[in-house]
């Protein structure tokens, strides 16, 4: 306990832990997870006070030429019933989203080839003409380094990627053989050197994950600095290859949480549903383990419930206005306020 506390008084002034060092902390038991939690926390703080920034999440389709394993979308989940938002839904959620006070708007989406370069285009610049207090976001997956240019030069600011896991070989139990980590990371360095803050992560307790794959993901992370890290528990999806899969913990992602806020202090980093939907207070707990973003679902009611990556997932039934009052209540209950702002990273 002694050493372990140690570790953490090291990670939190240094930013930093030998290879052993961050494996004992990634396996030991619950004792140490207050005192972890308390110094992540400390570190928002300092750089954030005590503002969470929020992003409206727009799931503008669910078509998916992807086949990912874990994923409730994938292509071959013949179940899945597919949906896409019209342009002009796209911006009546965007004008709700604004009145509401929300100031990033992320469009997410599965891989849909119906929304080419020009439509997304379109949208983009439609979206930064109406809101230009606004920073808009793309989650859409892999393309091409021209196709992100392309965005990048419509508008678009930020662009949210996760990495999904840094080890090769794990990667591919969780991919089919047409995807490959090489191209992942390809896109997530084109995408840093076009100038998008770019956000990357994992989840937490994906099929066979070891804590040697999540030391991988912090090593990766440290060496990549996004601006974003987007992680949450794994959560199994009943039409998936990985539905009878152990989900991932809440003690094991609000720990995760912590280390990254210790690791990338100005880290943006979201507090995500699928915390939200392991346990009722999970999004609460990530804020006081250093989380410091929330993402509200301001897709139309009508399809929220078929944007299921993973099963149980929680806010499918209210309406934009009722998640950002629930959400409020929440944050303040952890001594937080939501901050109406674009919420870019401290540089
Ligand atoms: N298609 C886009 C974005 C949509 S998926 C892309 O590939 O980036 C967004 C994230 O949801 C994924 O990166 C993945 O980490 C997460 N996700 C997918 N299935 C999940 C599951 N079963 N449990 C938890 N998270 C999941």
């Amino acid at each position: 306990m002694e050493n372990l506390r140690k570790s953490v008084d090291k990670l939190a002034l240094e930013g930093d832990l030998t290879d052993d060092e961050f494996l004992t902390l990634l396996s030991a038991d619950e004792s140490i997870d207050e005192y972890l939690f308390q110094k992540a926390a400390a570190v928002r703080q300092k750089h954030y006070g005590n503002d969470i920034y929020i992003r409206g999440l727009i799931e503008f389709t669910n078509y998916c030429k992807n086949d990912c394993f874990y994923c409730g979308i994938r292509r071959s989940n013949k179940n899945a019933e597919r949906y896409r938002l019209t342009r002009e839904e796209i911006l009546l959620c965007a004008k709700n989203g604004h009145d509401l006070g929300f100031r990033t708007f992320v469009l997410q989406g599965g891989e849909d080839a119906y929304f080419n370069d020009e439509k997304l285009a379109d949208i983009v610049r439609s979206l930064k003409e109406k809101y230009p207090d606004s920073a808009v976001t793309l989650s859409i997956g892999e393309r091409t380094r021209e196709s992100y240019q392309k965005l990048f030069d419509a508008g678009a600011d930020r662009y949210l990627l996760r990495h999904e896991t840094a080890d090769i070989a794990h990667y591919n139990l969780l991919h089919p053989p047409e995807m490959s980590y090489e191209n992942r990371v390809r896109c997530l360095k084109d995408l840093k050197e076009i100038g998008y803050q770019v956000g990357a992560g994992m989840m937490i307790g994906s099929p066979y994950q070891t804590k040697e794959h999540l030391l991988a993901d912090i090593r990766f992370l440290q060496k990549f600095k996004p601006d974003m890290v987007g992680i949450g528990p794994f959560i199994p999806h009943h039409d998936t290859e990985y539905k009878d899969q152990k989900a991932g913990s809440l003690k094991q992602t609000l720990r995760l949480l912590s280390i990254i806020r210790l690791i990338l202090p100005k880290v943006l980093l979201p507090a995500t549903t699928a915390l939200g939907t392991i346990s009722p207070a999970g999004r609460e707990q990530g804020i006081l383990a250093g989380a410091n973003v929330i993402m509200p679902n301001l897709s139309p009611k009508t399809v929220r419930k078929k944007y299921l990556l993973y099963d149980n997932k929680i806010c499918t039934g209210d309406e934009a206005a009722e998640c950002i009052s629930c959400l409020t209540r929440r944050v303040q209950s952890v001594g937080c306020r939501i901050k109406i702002s674009r919420g870019d990273a401290k540089k």
